[in-house]
């Protein structure tokens, strides 16, 4: 495999001094797009497959047992994924996140986080690799993925109580108990601070804000609370299913006060508090009402190679196809792939309601397919 350092046309010190007085790790090398933001986060997308059906990303009227998920011949390989991450470890990328579908089903995923721990940046650190999981095999699997030198672990878990669990992952035959098992595991095998990702949905778990509010306090783990957001095209989205953040905050501060911490960290998706009482910390991804474009410098990569500038793209640039192109060298690929970003005008958070109102909002990708 080529492994070659090659130069990058920089971007000129202007426009990064911004982001260092923000406090944003930007290397000398990263690459800004149009709209001065640096590319230092890659999610990567291992399967389009999961074993879950939650109704606000695989609706199971959809992803039934007929649909047709991606061939196992069309994911890239390990290799690849390598190839990809060490290229755009050099365009300024310092973090990667493992996700899906469900990452944990993908065949000897430990193999592939063993392979990135070898990257280095060009100022010689390793990535910052983590993973996000439904948890369902996080039990089994805590510590291989530890051993294999994974970071850190986000855990997804949207309700304490059985029938509301059934109703947010599709009726299947998994307990929250069995997440909690997995989080307890991850704890042993030292993938701590472990985070708790529960989307929020009005009919459906809001009942269960305070009782993970609960159980999570004082255990090192951080909460995060989700706006349920208007991902893809078939989870029939309504604004009606969305608790603003600022709502259960204060629902929150009535038993709990908070403490909202400073954080001037650009690309940093959450907005981060603490408990008064010292009961650690929690997390609010607002999307809906406290869009986060400006500061978004994350790119997402689909299990069979199309990169995405947004959550929200209708297309992706085919990676797979110039990296099986035998004629173009690592040095090729890096001024193709930088020019991408360099395009990238993304804000849809922003200006969410226009594009609804006024465009065909069924053009978007899916969650499940490039990983949320
Ligand atoms: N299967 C893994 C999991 O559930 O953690 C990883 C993939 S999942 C697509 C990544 C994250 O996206 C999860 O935390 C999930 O709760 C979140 N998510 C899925 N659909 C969402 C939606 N419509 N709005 C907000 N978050 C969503
Ligand atoms: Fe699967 Fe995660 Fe989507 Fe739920 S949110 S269906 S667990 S990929
Ligand atoms: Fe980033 Fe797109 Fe989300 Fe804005 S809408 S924060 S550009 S992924």
């Amino acid at each position: 495999m080529n492994q070659s350092i090659f130069p990058i046309n920089f971007p000129h010190s202007k426009k990064l001094s911004k982001y260092k007085r923000l406090n944003v790790s930007v290397l000398d090398h990263s690459v800004l797009d149009k709209k001065s933001r640096p590319l230092n986060y890659l999610r990567i997308s291992v399967l389009d497959q999961c074993n879950f059906r939650c109704p606000h990303c695989m609706p199971d009227e959809i992803f039934h047992k007929n649909y047709i998920f991606m061939k196992n011949e069309n994911l890239l390989s390990f290799n690849e994924i390598a190839r990809i991450v060490r290229i755009f470890s050099k365009l300024g990328v310092q973090k990667i996140r493992l996700t899906g579908g469900e990452p944990l089903l993908r065949k000897n995923i430990q193999e592939l986080i063993k392979v990135l721990t070898c990257i280095r940046t060009p100022s010689g650190k390793p990535l910052d690799i983590g993973l996000t999981t439904n948890g369902s095999l996080l039990a089994q699997k805590a510590f291989i993925l530890k051993k294999a030198g994974l970071r850190n672990i986000t855990v997804s878990l949207d309700a304490l109580d059985p029938k509301i669990f059934s109703k947010m992952i599709g009726k299947q035959k998994i307990t929250p108990q069995t997440i909690l098992n997995g989080i307890e595991i991850a704890k042993k095998a030292g993938l701590m601070p472990i985070k708790i990702n529960m989307v929020v949905r009005h009919s459906i778990n809001k009942t269960e804000i305070l009782s993970m509010v609960k159980k999570f306090r004082h255990t090192g783990n951080i909460l995060r609370f989700i706006e349920y957001m208007d991902v893809g095209n078939t989870n029939n989205w309504d604004l009606n299913e969305v608790i603003p953040t600022q709502e259960i905050i204060n629902f929150i501060e009535k038993k709990y006060p908070l403490i909202a911490l400073n954080d001037s960290n650009m690309g940093r998706v959450a907005k981060r508090w603490k408990y008064k009482d010292g009961g650690g910390e929690i997390g609010f991804i607002s999307s809906i009402t406290d869009a986060f474009c400006s500061g978004c410098t994350r790119a997402r990569l689909s299990p069979d190679g199309k990169l995405f500038t947004c959550l929200f793209s209708s297309k992706g640039y085919d990676l797979r196809s110039d990296l099986r192109n035998q004629n173009l060298s690592d040095e090729d690929l890096a001024n193709i792939w930088s020019k991408i970003w360099k395009l990238r005008q993304d804000n849809y958070s922003e200006k969410r309601n226009v594009i609804r109102n006024f465009s065909n909002p069924d053009q978007k990708i899916e969650m499940s397919y490039i990983g949320g």
